[in-house]
């Protein structure tokens, strides 16, 4: 039986298990393209590539399971209010392309509008937030500034007494930000590749790569070595040491990052809300739990868990501002490991190496770009050069000195 093949109509109604979205194949001796890494930017990118580009000789190559990395693990924001134009212009993008992709993929994966608050708590916090906002405003991308007393409309439990520790001193809005169920959009897009007759291979490690001069001709694997005309890499938190077999440093540091969910409530929180400033950030899943995250943890690691002193102080953060959730009992907690740059912006671009392009240090933030991510993506392996949307974001830059610091606009602070 060949599972992968849903009926294009069935999906927004019946949807199947995921198991039978997409073939479990081995992989064959040579590709026009491998991908590797089967999270959101990696199957996004395949499908972009058969999509955008007709090329469907592709393999994408996991090393665990399909989605079960970053993908798997985050928080599910998605907006597109950053600072700097090159980044407004990419989440952007992306914003528009999420707010299609459900009928594009014809898969219900629960896109919610639902709105992000980012709050301010400090008089240099209210200068940047509306400076911010501006910015989003000549950028053409919805945003507002919000009063207290107008945040509270917006989100009626969340606390802007005066009388906390850090009050709450007004917040940006931006109405068509929201969340999305990540593990359904990365089966959506597999299900598509999939269809395309692209090969999603899991439990198949890339080691290190064939070269030939500066020119990548394959990958090596724990399933054997793969010839393959050109590769994007899109290992989020693993980039390093996978561009580490090359000799290539790479300007990133791979930190975990938790964030946990509690039992399941009433519907209670209308909207998605963000403090950089006491470290929470807290929305509610459409089954009912209430999904919250943190900062980085500070030191470098591979370990998907963290620190519980992290989790200690996104509580009490949690609780000062929320306090209805007070009782609420936390149910899980799990960490992912993010890969974070200098200037808190991606890399997207060519590497030294002519066929052999890049995708990285999206740190706390790259859920929200996947679908431009593999947009993106698919163009530079297509056709060798940058989209203008990604031009910016090479490597170039931590040596041209035209850094993009999104430090301020970035997800949570790291
Ligand atoms: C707790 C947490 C909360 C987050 N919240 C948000 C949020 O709210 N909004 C947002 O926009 N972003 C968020 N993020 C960030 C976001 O998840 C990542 O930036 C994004 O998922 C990275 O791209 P990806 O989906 O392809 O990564 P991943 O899903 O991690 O994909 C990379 C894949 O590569 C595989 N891989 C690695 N090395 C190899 C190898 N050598 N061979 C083969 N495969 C390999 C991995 O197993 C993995 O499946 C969060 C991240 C975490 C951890």
């Amino acid at each position: 039986m060949r599972p992968g093949g849903a009926s294009a109509g069935s999906a927004q109604t019946g949807q199947q298990h995921a198991d039978h979205l997409w073939r479990h194949t081995d992989p064959k001796p040579s590709y026009d393209a491998v991908v590797v890494g089967a999270g959101g930017h990696g199957l996004a990118t395949a499908f972009y590539l058969a999509k955008n580009h007709g090329i469907t000789n592709v393999a994408v190559l996991e090393r665990g399971w399909l989605a079960g990395g970053n993908m798997a693990r985050n928080t599910t924001i998605i907006r597109s209010n950053y600072l700097w134009d090159e980044s407004a212009a990419i989440y952007e993008h992306a914003l528009k392309l999420w707010e299609g992709l459900p009928e594009e993929l014809d898969y219900d994966f629960l896109f919610s509008q639902r709105g992000v608050l980012n709050l301010a708590h400090t008089q240099q916090d209210v200068r940047d937030s509306r400076r911010r906002v501006y910015a989003n405003q000549l950028n053409g991308v919805d945003g507002e500034w919000l009063t207290p007393d107008e945040v509270a409309k917006v989100c009626p439990i969340l606390n802007v007494s005066p009388e906390t520790r850090y009050p709450v001193l007004g917040a940006t809005y931006q109405p068509r930000a929201g969340i999305a169920k990540h593990d359904h959009v990365a089966w959506a897009f597999a299900r598509q590749c999939d269809q395309y007759g692209i090969d999603l291979i899991q439990h198949c490690e890339v080691t290190g790569f064939l070269t030939s001069g500066n020119r990548v001709t394959g990958v090596r694997t724990t399933r054997g070595d793969i010839a393959a005309g050109r590769v994007a890499m899109t290992a989020a938190g693993h980039s390093s040491v996978l561009a580490g077999t090359l000799g290539l440093r790479l300007p990133v540091q791979s930190h975990p990052l938790q964030a946990l969910v509690s039992e399941l409530l009433e519907p209670v929180h209308p909207t998605v809300v963000m403090s950089n400033h006491v470290h929470v950030y807290v929305s509610q899943a459409h089954k009912g739990e209430l999904v919250m995250g943190a900062g980085v943890d500070s030191y470098n690691s591979y370990g998907q868990r963290g620190s519980v002193h992290v989790i200690e102080q996104q509580m009490a953060a949690a609780v000062e501002l929320f306090p209805i959730f007070a009782r609420a009992h936390v149910l899980r907690t799990w960490g992912g490991i993010v890969d974070v740059t200098p200037d808190a912006s991606p890399v997207i671009g060519l590497t030294p190496y002519e066929n052999l392009y890049i995708n990285c240090g999206w740190g706390t933030g790259g859920f929200k770009a996947t679908p431009a991510v593999g947009w993106v993506m698919a163009h530079l392996v297509a056709t060798g050069t940058p989209h203008a949307l990604n031009e910016p974001f090479g490597l170039d830059r931590f040596t041209t000195g035209a850094l993009i610091d999104e430090h301020g606009a970035a997800a949570v602070a790291h």
